[in-house]
């Protein structure tokens, strides 16, 4: 099956959040962990939002830089470090 290959490719391409070998905790391009500032539940556009299955779809956004993240750690909007 060649779909199967380009489901590969596309997650190779996409972006996602490093994570800390062991723990897997995530560590935003900023620097800031969970343990730091900490990420806050957000809608895909960076609003803050309460973290409600049902108004929620698993979103967070950096309280550092405001790189917005989705549920698996794929990086929707890149935050501003400057
Ligand atoms: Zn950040």
């Amino acid at each position: 099956m060649t779909s199967h290959d380009l489901i590969d490719a596309h997650m190779i391409a996409a972006a996602h959040i490093q994570t800390e070998a062991g723990t897997g905790e995530w560590i935003c391009a900023c620097g800031n962990t969970s343990g730091q500032a900490g990420f806050h539940a957000c809608h895909p556009d960076g609003t803050h939002t309460a973290p409600l299955p049902s108004s929620w779809a698993g979103h967070y956004i950096c309280t550092d830089c405001d790189a917005v993240m989705a549920s698996d750690g794929l990086i929707i909007r890149t935050g501003s470090t400057d």
